[in-house]
């Protein structure tokens, strides 16, 4: 009897344990995954709606001579999306920026069939092996491309390899907007991967590149909330931090204590995922 209490008592301790385990888990992960699951749709002027989230942020533009989509999300938020710009076209063509080939901006290309899609200068074969047939662009921009849309103009820039191979901002020159794609991760930590031809030196030349080109009076990052110039110095910071604290070991806890209110995305993102990479490939 008194044996059996003791393993009762056993039991319940592990129950306890792994409840607090998935609790703390679920604590962890949920940054990461609101603005993964989680839209927000905000409205910035008569013409120009942005969503939040559900992948990677979007814009809508309605313009005098079409409705310009920026980035096409995944999942169900990305029927969603075209829903509403199906809604707003009324009845215009649809033109379609893809920022960069990743999934979460482009897996809802597949709605806008018949329309121009366009991305930055990708090698075809190497898109046609990383994005679905039904989700590839139609039109590979080099260098860039002006879109006199009337009552606003919309220039692409292909800034070349940063976090892809080819990212492509978008800016819309009137309203002094930039959609930076995932160039700009907003208090997140960035994701890198080496297959996608991420690079933090050629990426902080892209930044660079960003700041001195445009007037900028408003940001729109790839993940997370919408800023102004800020947000390019903040993420030019981490990467320069994170090199610091690769390059010397001993400061590299204070330096990553600078972002420890970034989002991490578990097992994916963090400061030191960023300095291993930094160290792995070499810059
Ligand atoms: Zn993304």
């Amino acid at each position: 009897m008194k044996r059996l209490s003791k393993t009762k008592k056993v039991l319940t301790g592990i129950a306890l344990i792994l409840l607090l385990l998935i609790a703390g888990g679920a604590v962890y992960m949920y940054p990461a995954f609101t603005f993964f699951f989680q839209t927000e749709t905000q409205q910035l002027d008569k013409d120009l709606t942005i969503v939040l989230g559900g992948g990677g942020n979007s814009g809508i533009l309605v313009t005098d001579k079409a409705l310009v989509v920026i980035d096409t999300k995944m999942g169900g938020d990305a029927g969603d999306l075209f829903k509403l710009a199906k809604e707003k076209a009324a009845g215009k063509s649809i033109l379609v920026i893809n920022t960069h080939y990743h999934g979460d901006h482009v897996k809802g290309n597949h709605f806008y069939k018949g329309s121009r899609i366009f991305i930055g200068n990708y090698d075809k074969a190497f898109l046609q092996k990383e994005v679905d047939p039904d989700n590839m662009p139609t039109d590979y921009v080099k260098d860039s491309l002006v879109l006199d849309l009337g009552n606003e103009t919309v220039m692409l820039y292909d800034l070349g390899q940063a976090h892809t191979y080819h990212d492509m901002v978008v800016y819309l020159k009137n309203r002094k907007i930039l959609f930076s794609g995932d160039l700009i991760f907003h208090h997140i930590n960035p994701f890198l991967k080496k297959e996608s031809g991420a690079d933090v030196d050629k990426w902080l030349a892209a930044l660079h590149v960003i700041l001195n080109k445009f007037d900028l009076e408003k940001v729109v990052p790839g993940h997370g909330a919408t800023g102004g110039k800020e947000l390019v110095r903040s993420m030019i910071d981490y990467f320069g931090d994170m090199k610091a604290a690769e390059k010397d070991p001993s400061k590299a806890n204070d330096l990553k204590a600078k972002y420890k209110d970034w989002v991490e995305m578990p097992m994916m993102t963090s400061p030191q995922a960023t300095i291993d990479y930094i160290r792995e490939t070499g810059h």
